[in-house]
C-alpha cells in the first residue's frame, strides 16, 4: 500500500488516493470494498490512466486490475450451420488490450474492432465507451457478453443477458460506478487481418455526402488538420488472417515514427512558442501524409503509437447530422483564431442499447478534437462542445467535457435506468468520485 500522487496519461487529472491496492482475486476485491464500505471510504477502479476526464480518480481507495491480467476461460462459439464462429474469451479485467491482441492471435481470435491506441485495460476501455471506427461495427462494450462485478455492497456477481440482465446491460458502460469488474466476457471472432490505405485527400472529398464516405468500407476514418482543407484518409478492409500479409517495412514504420510522433513532437513545442504559425505548420503536416498501403494482423493495423501528450474532448452525433457539424468546426477553425496543431479525427459507430452508450439508439459520427498539453485547450473545447451540443451531441465519458445530470439525463433516454441499477447496487456510493458527482445523481 502506497500513498502517492496520482496522475492520468493526458495531465489534465491528479488525485492522492489514500491508498492503492492490487487485489489479485476476486474474493480479495470483495474483501476490500467490504472494508471501504465499513469504513465509509470511497474506492475507485483505475485502469491505465487513458481519460482525459477525472472517471478513474479518487481521494479514497485506489484498486488497480493490474495484477488480475491474462484469459480465464475460451468457450467456442458456432455458427447457424455448426461452423466455427469465433469464442467468448473471459478475459481478467486488468488485461490491457496491447496484451489481448497477441493472445488472442495465438487462440485463432481477435477483438472485431478496436481504438486507436491498445494501452488501455479491457473494463476501463468498456466503462467509458471506447470505441474504433467502422459505421458497422459497435464499440467495445457491444461484443461483451458477460461480466464478473463486486458490487458496493461486496457481492460478487455474474451477469450477462439472461442472470441479472439489467445489471448486465448497466454495466458495460458503468464509468466504474457500479462496482468493480474483476472478468469481462468478450465475443472474439476468427482472427483476421486488415488492409490499410492511407492517403492524403482534402475535405472537398468528404463533404458532399459525409455518411456516404464513412459507410464506404469496414472501418473508414480521416483526420483534419484544422486551419486547412488537407486531411488524411485510413481505410481498414477486413481479410482473412491467412492472407500474405504485407506489413510495414522497417523503414515505414521509422518513417511513421518521426513523422507523428518526434517531428510533429518538434512543431508542436514551436507552434506552442508562436501560435501564429499553427496553420502554416499544419499545412505542412498534412504534406507530408503520404500514400501507403500494408496489412497485417487486425490488432497491429487498428492501434497506433501516440507518443506527443494532447488533451482531448470528444462528441458522437447522431450520422444524419455529422455533414453539419464538420460545416460549423470548419468555419471556427477556419478563422484560425484559436489554433491547434493537432488533426480532428472523424470517425463512425454503430448505435446500440448499453443505456450510458453515447451511441445508445443512434449511428453516430465521434469528433475528436485534441490540443497539444503546452497550448490552451479551454477557448478551443469551449467552442467546439457548443457545436457539439447543438447537435444533440454526447460526450465520450472518458474525454473532457462540461456537461452535468441536467443535460446528461436529458441526452441519454435510459439514464433512470441506469441510476436504478446504480441505487440497487450500490446505495451508499462507495463508488462514487468527483467524476460521478458531476455526472450522475447524488
Ligand atoms: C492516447 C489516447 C488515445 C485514445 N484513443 C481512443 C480511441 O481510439 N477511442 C476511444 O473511444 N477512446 C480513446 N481514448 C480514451 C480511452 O480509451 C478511454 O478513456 C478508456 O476508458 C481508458 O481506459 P483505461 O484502461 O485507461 O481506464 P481508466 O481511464 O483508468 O478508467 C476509465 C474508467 O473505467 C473505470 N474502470 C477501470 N477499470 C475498472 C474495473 N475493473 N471495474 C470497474 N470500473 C473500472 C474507471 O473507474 C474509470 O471510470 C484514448 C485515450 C488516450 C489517452
Amino acid at each position: 500500500m502506497t500513498e502517492a500522487t496520482w496522475r492520468n496519461w493526458g495531465r489534465t487529472v491528479e488525485s492522492t488516493p489514500t491508498e492503492s491496492v492490487f487485489p489479485t482475486t476476486t474474493a480479495e476485491i470483495a474483501r476490500i470494498v467490504q472494508r471501504a464500505a465499513d469504513s465509509g471510504t470511497s474506492l475507485k477502479t483505475v485502469g491505465a490512466g487513458h481519460s482525459f476526464s477525472a472517471c478513474a480518480a479518487t481521494e479514497g481507495i485506489q484498486l488497480s486490475l493490474d495484477n488480475l491480467a491474462g484469459v480465464k476461460a475460451v468457450t467456442p462459439v458456432y455458427g447457424p450451420d455448426g461452423e466455427p464462429a469465433g469464442a467468448d474469451v473471459t478475459l481478467w479485467a486488468g488485461t490491457r488490450l496491447r496484451d489481448a491482441g497477441p493472445l488472442l492471435w495465438e487462440l485463432g481470435l481477435a477483438q472485431e474492432n478496436l481504438g486507436d491506441i491498445d494501452e488501455q485495460s479491457i473494463a476501463g476501455s468498456i466503462s467509458t465507451g471506447t470505441h474504433g471506427t467502422g459505421a458497422g461495427f459497435g464499440s467495445i462494450h457491444t461484443t461483451v457478453t458477460a461480466l464478473q462485478i463486486v458490487t458496493g455492497t461486496g457481492e460478487i456477481l455474474d451477469c450477462d443477458a439472461q442472470q441479472n440482465p439489467e445489471l448486465f446491460a448497466a454495466a458495460r458502460v458503468s464509468l466504474g460506478a457500479l462496482g468493480v469488474l474483476s472478468c469481462v466476457t468478450v465475443r472474439c471472432v476468427p482472427a483476421f487481418a486488415l488492409e490499410s490505405t492511407e492517403r492524403p485527400s482534402t475535405l472537398d472529398e468528404v463533404t458532399g455526402d459525409l455518411e456516404g464516405f464513412l459507410r464506404d468500407g469496414d472501418h473508414v476514418e480521416f483526420f483534419w488538420f484544422p486551419h486547412t482543407d488537407l486531411i488524411e484518409v485510413k481505410q481498414n478492409t477486413r481479410i482473412p488472417a491467412s492472407s500474405e500479409l504485407r506489413p510495414k517495412s522497417a523503414f515505414a514504420l521509422k518513417r511513421g515514427e518521426l513523422l507523428t510522433n518526434n517531428a510533429f513532437g518538434m512543431l508542436c513545442r514551436t507552434v506552442a512558442r508562436r501560435p501564429g504559425l499553427t496553420k502554416h505548420a499544419n499545412a505542412i503536416s498534412g504534406r507530408l501524409m503520404g500514400k501507403s498501403t500494408y496489412s497485417d494482423r487486425s490488432y497491429k493495423v487498428f492501434s497506433s503509437t501516440r507518443n506527443v501528450r494532447f488533451r482531448e474532448i470528444e462528441y458522437g452525433v447522431p450520422i444524419a447530422d455529422a455533414a453539419e457539424v464538420l460545416a460549423e468546426l470548419r468555419s471556427f477553425f477556419d478563422a484560425a483564431e484559436f489554433p491547434t496543431p493537432f488533426p480532428i479525427e472523424v470517425r463512425a459507430v454503430r448505435a446500440d442499447d448499453a443505456p450510458l452508450s453515447s451511441a445508445h439508439g443512434r449511428d453516430s459520427v465521434y469528433f475528436s478534437v485534441h490540443q497539444y498539453v503546452g497550448m490552451d485547450a479551454e477557448p478551443i473545447f469551449d467552442h467546439v462542445e457548443s457545436v457539439f451540443r447543438a447537435a444533440g451531441g454526447r460526450p465520450h465519458w472518458g474525454k473532457m467535457h462540461s456537461l452535468t445530470v441536467d443535460e446528461l439525463s436529458r441526452l441519454y433516454p435510459r439514464y433512470d435506468d441506469f441510476v436504478a441499477v446504480r441505487d440497487s447496487v450500490d446505495p451508499e456510493r462507495v463508488f462514487r468520485n468527483e467524476y460521478t458527482e458531476k455526472v450522475l445523481p447524488a
